[in-house]
């Protein structure tokens, strides 16, 4: 069966862009990929006039003109000097390459996960590390005004697109931030929605679309990276246009990683629909390449085929994949690639979670303080979401996208069981309605003791990590997982099943020498959390000084971006040598 329920939670944020809708253009003149670099003001997106004429392959898309002009006249679209340059370069911290980074989100312009957080922070660690980066994303209408005000215009031109070389506008705004440069891809007709994604059937032309943009907006800036990395099923068709239409072409020099952050979405949809909107050639539809039950095809099927590298966002995660209780239908295809494929370990921006300077919590603290000033963000959770206010309960939290592969049927199953008079629950999430339903339920029935704050926010994210004191993770499946990174890193005690980055991430706490991190379990079956969830509530009420401990330890593990962004940094080197 068709998979269209394969989407991420639409239901979040979606704040109304003013961004003028960019019309097309009037004459192309030039290539993309023999484009010179910007060097002049242009024209604004929004002044662009209406096309006439374009009928070139998208990869030798040509730079747009402000008036129509000869086209033996014709030369590239010269603009305002946008400070691209690269951080300083630093001798010591080894040798340097660029990446572009193409993907759907990135924090904090568009996130509905734990993808935009990593499109975020580790560009950034990457920068620091003497990388030239860029991250490439669609300049989606729910993009907050005041990023969109700050964007610079790069330039815009024409790109055929579909099998029968239909013509689409690609517009280049540019913004900058902490050493990393970000190229957002303008076009109203697909990036027009409050939401990043919306259904398969819009969703499959919108990144068909995105991925060609991309490529050819990099020829068009003429920066041609050292390594071009793509995230999930949105960017998966990149590596396939830069071996086939772009393989003669500048970008097509760049080395191709594909980075899986959940397996279980895959850009799968009828053949004979992608094969059109994607105007790939034909004999990338074979069953090892794109095609998937011979009527369908698999965006990130044909993703992995054509990277030289796939990444996944754990080690555990990365064997998980491969077999076929977790290899989402792809596990006899990743086998057969197993050996480019590599887990690398997800952190956190510790800039932006950081209790110590966190202006969001009721008090800030760090790990001396931990134990005395999580009382103040605990009775301000309190009081803010309508619990009892006691210091003495202890508070759990779950915040999630409410869906299957979260384990909120166990958590359903177990909430009864743990309900009692010292203990409250906070979860806080959107997504499936009989999940929702169900925690608005026990809101109900627990009142005062449960809260069920249906939602997408940011602010209470904080509160609840600041102020529960213990928060659970029980997936069915999880790649990495970010919100166990950040409840240690607020001092709150992870409860985790041992799957993908959980398990690489939590260790299990162990009463005879006192270590550990948190409480785990491993086969998914609710007594087993109600177990975990018990043992935690053992050490909490009965041996506090060790709970505290655990505590002090969870805060200072590291959980930074640090390794794992000098891992990346060893794998594009690898992947790149100079001779
Ligand atoms: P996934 O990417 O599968 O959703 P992750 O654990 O990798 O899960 O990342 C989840 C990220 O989204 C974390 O930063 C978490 O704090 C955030 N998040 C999830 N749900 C909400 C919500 N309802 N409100 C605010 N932040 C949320």
């Amino acid at each position: 069966m068709r998979k269209k329920t394969e989407q991420k939670s639409t239901t979040k944020r979606s704040v109304k862009s003013t961004a003028k809708k960019a019309a097309p253009v009037k004459k192309a003149t030039v290539p993309a990929e023999k484009a010179e670099p910007v060097k002049e003001a242009a024209v604004p997106a929004e002044k662009a006039e209406p096309v006439k004429e374009a009928a070139v392959p998208a990869e030798k898309a040509e730079p747009v003109k402000e008036a129509a002009v000869p086209a033996e006249k014709a030369v590239p679209v010269k603009q305002a000097a946008v400070v691209t340059e690269a951080p300083v370069v630093q001798p010591d911290l080894g040798p340097r390459r660029s990446v572009a980074f193409i993907g759907s989100e990135c924090y904090p312009f568009v996130k509905t996960g734990g993808l935009g957080d990593v499109m975020y922070a580790l560009p950034k660690a990457l920068a620091k590390l003497n990388l030239d980066v860029k991250v490439i994303l669609p300049r989606y209408k729910c993009i907050p005004q005041k990023f969109q005000e700050k964007m610079e215009y790069r330039g815009s031109f024409y790109m055929n697109l579909c099998s029968d070389g239909k013509q689409y506008y690609v517009g280049i705004m540019e913004y900058q931030e902490d050493g990393v440069v970000y190229d957002f891809i303008d076009n109203d007709e697909f990036f027009s929605w409050g939401n990043p994604y919306t259904n398969l059937i819009d969703d499959i032309p919108k990144f068909c679309y995105f991925a060609k943009a991309s490529l050819a907006a990099l020829n068009y800036l003429d920066w041609t990276p050292d390594v071009v990395h793509c995230h999930d099923w949105q960017a998966a068709l990149v590596p396939l246009y830069l071996r086939t239409c772009f393989q003669d072409t500048n970008v097509g020099r760049a080395i191709a990683v594909l980075t899986i952050h959940n397996l279980k979405f895959q850009g799968i949809y009828d053949r004979k629909m992608i094969q059109y909107w994607s105007g790939l050639p034909d004999y990338v539809f074979n069953k090892d390449c794109m095609i998937q039950n011979w009527l369908d095809a698999n965006m990130l099927k044909g993703g992995i085929a054509y990277s030289n590298k796939v990444t996944t966002v754990s080690n555990t995660y990365a064997w998980e994949i491969q077999t076929e209780e977790y290899g989402e239908g792809l596990a006899a295809h990743l086998r057969y690639h197993s050996n480019k494929i590599l887990g690398i370990v997800n952190g956190i921006d510790t800039d932006i979670w950081n209790p110590a300077t966190d202006k969001l919590l009721a008090s800030d603290y760090d790990d001396k303080s931990v134990i005395e000033k999580k009382k103040a963000n605990k009775k301000a959770l309190q009081e803010s979401l309508g619990l009892d206010v006691d210091d003495h309960k202890m508070v759990i939290g779950l915040i999630s996208r409410l869906t299957n592969q979260k384990g909120l049927d166990l958590v359903n199953a177990v909430i009864p069981g743990i309900m009692d008079e010292h203990t409250q629950v906070v979860v806080l999430g959107t997504g499936d309605a009989w999940y929702e339903d169900t925690f608005r339920y026990y809101e109900n029935k627990y009142k005062g003791s449960f809260c069920a704050y249906i939602a997408y926010n940011e602010n209470v994210a904080h509160n609840i990590y600041a102020g529960c004191d213990a928060l659970l993770v029980p997936s069915r499946f999880e790649p990495c997982g970010l919100t166990q990174l950040i409840a240690m890193r607020y001092g709150s005690v992870p409860i985790v099943r041992e799957t993908g980055g959980l398990k690489d991430t939590v260790w299990p706490y162990n009463m005879f020498d006192n270590t550990g991190n948190g409480f785990t379990f491993d086969r998914y079956e609710s007594g087993l959390l109600y177990d975990a969830i018990n043992r935690a509530k053992t050490l909490y009420f009965e041996h506090r000084e060790c709970w505290d401990n655990m505590v002090v330890r969870d805060m200072e593990k590291d959980v930074s971006w640090e390794k794992s962004a000098k891992q990346y940094k060893d794998m594009y080197v690898e992947l790149t040598p100079r001779s």
